[in-house]
């Protein structure tokens, strides 16, 4: 029998948390369809000749808008793949507390095989074909980067859409995850990353869902697998091993594996990869057979941040990790799920571990439509009042600090200081709710049906209070 494909995934985990759910039947399938979906064809002159694109753009729900969701450059990119990243935005949307429906969008090139000028030309008629068909904008739908994009094609999706749209005040707000200097937001490029860094730190404190896995409660001296040195995986590897205390044993990327149980620094091995193209010939580690053999090794966490269906019916009974935390959207099939919840395995779900980044997107979005940037009115009248409460904290006391000391305990706070602060906030209290609804319901046996769970009825709720839905 074959496998389902990801969207029959995404769709089988959604109706299993319906099931449970006393949420009228109606109202469920509007919550499971996608609302609307824009499959484009379009030329572009590629080296000497053109070469036709095929593109899609997938609105999953417009309860909320904007929509909102990344655009992935990858030769996978199909309707069935954007229809089930788009649903999976809508659930994100909804457990982080953040008032978006959900969407994705996908050109299928793998960016590779493109130069920088042939991107930019393929990023700006898909950013005109969106605008034709009223697919973006600052209130309509919100694109960001996924796979194979980042800043800079987020800034050609920005310069098309201002250039097309002359006056329009609010449309800087059109697209998130642009470079800082092109009205982004700073820590936005970590924010995937530190996300699954704050939600795997939650995860690993409640000692007695860890005694039940085999695990100490915390991160510090973990040892990590980690699959994929993107954006969102070399972030995450980073801030686990700086910040956690984590130790990466193993690494798996394009081009294949690598192992060191005494752990491989992450920071060293992303500068190793980018002066010589491949972490094959990173020093003093071992060379796997196979680039998914680091899947396999013995270690506490399991950290997929590349690709979705990697870990499935076929090889979940070779996974060793006692928790896993789904950086990537979608790496664990539901038919995989099955065998690795049975073998005990503990699985953070990609729609909360990951959701760092739209929760980012959104401050930026926030950012763009106060054309204020976080932080600008409050962080010297915070540094005089905070210096005031020392001067009378030492004066009270006859004690004495440093220059550096009163620096730290007076400063105010920085765009960066607060966007921290409102990812650690937003992932710390998703995943109490996620947790508390695992707890509390019997009939919930792990953690991805219960954070179904916990957006269905937020979406519910939302339905029935328009007035749609009685
Ligand atoms: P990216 O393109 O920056 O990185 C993906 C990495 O995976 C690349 O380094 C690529 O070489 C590597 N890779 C490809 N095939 C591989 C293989 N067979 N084995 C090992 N590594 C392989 O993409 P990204 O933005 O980091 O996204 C990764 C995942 O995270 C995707 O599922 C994406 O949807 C999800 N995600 C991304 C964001 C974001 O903000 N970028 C937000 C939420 C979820």
């Amino acid at each position: 029998m074959s496998q389902p494909n990801f969207y029959e995934s995404v769709s089988a985990s959604i109706s299993k948390a319906a099931s449970l759910s006393d949420i009228p039947k109606g109202l469920l399938s509007q919550i499971k369809v996608t609302n609307a979906i824009y499959k484009m064809s379009f030329p572009v002159k590629v080296g000497k000749g053109y070469e036709v694109i095929t593109a899609y753009r997938a609105q999953h729900s417009h309860h909320r808008l904007p929509t909102k969701g990344g655009i992935r450059f990858s030769p996978h990119v199909h309707q069935d793949e954007v229809m089930a990243l788009a649903s999976l935005m809508t659930f994100k949307c909804a457990l982080v507390d953040v008032p978006f429906g959900g969407a994705k969008g996908g050109i299928r090139i793998n960016p590779k095989n493109y130069t920088e000028k042939e991107l930019e030309r393929i990023t700006r008629r898909y950013t005109a074909e969106l605008i034709r068909k009223n697919f973006i904008g600052p209130g309509i739908d919100v694109p960001a980067p996924d796979m194979g994009t980042g800043p800079r094609e987020m800034a050609w999706i920005l310069d098309t859409y201002t250039s097309m749209n002359h006056g329009e005040i609010d449309a800087t707000a059109c697209v998130t995850g642009k470079p800082v200097t092109q009205y982004g937001i700073n820590g936005r490029n970590e924010a995937t990353g530190r996300g699954v860094y704050y939600g795997l730190r939650e995860a690993l404190s409640y000692e007695d869902d860890m005694k039940a896995i085999g695990l100490t409660p915390g991160m510090e001296g973990k040892t990590i697998a980690l699959q994929g040195l993107g954006n969102v995986g070399s972030f995450a590897g980073s801030i686990c091993q700086n910040e956690g205390g984590a130790k990466i044993v193993a690494v798996a990327e394009y081009e294949g594996s690598i192992y060191n149980p005494d752990g491989i620094d992450i920071d060293k091995l992303l500068k190793h990869r980018k002066a010589k193209g491949t972490i094959m010939t990173f020093p003093g580690v071992k060379k796997l057979k196979k680039n998914d053999d680091a899947l396999y090794v013995d270690c506490d966490i399991l950290i997929p941040a590349a690709l979705e269906s990697v870990i499935h019916k076929g090889n979940a009974n070779k996974i060793k990790a006692k928790m896993i935390g789904e950086a990537a959207n979608g790496p664990v099939t539901f038919e995989g799920e099955k065998i690795l919840l049975k073998k005990g395995v503990m699985i953070i779900p990609d729609f909360f571990l990951n959701a760092g980044g739209v929760t980012v997107s959104y401050f930026e979005w926030l950012k763009n439509l106060s054309h204020l940037r976080f932080g600008r009115m409050e962080k010297r009248f915070d540094t005089r009042a905070y210096d005031k409460l020392v001067d009378f904290v030492l004066k009270a006391t006859g004690g004495t600090i440093s220059k550096r000391e009163r620096e730290f305990l007076t400063k105010g706070a920085d765009e960066i200081d607060l966007v921290r602060s409102g990812l650690e906030e937003t992932m710390i209290s998703a995943y109490k709710d996620i947790r508390s609804m695992w707890k509390r319901r019997s009939k919930v046996e792990d953690l991805r049906t219960a954070a179904f769970l916990v957006s269905l009825n937020k979406i519910a709720n939302d339905y029935i209070s328009m007035g749609i839905f009685p």
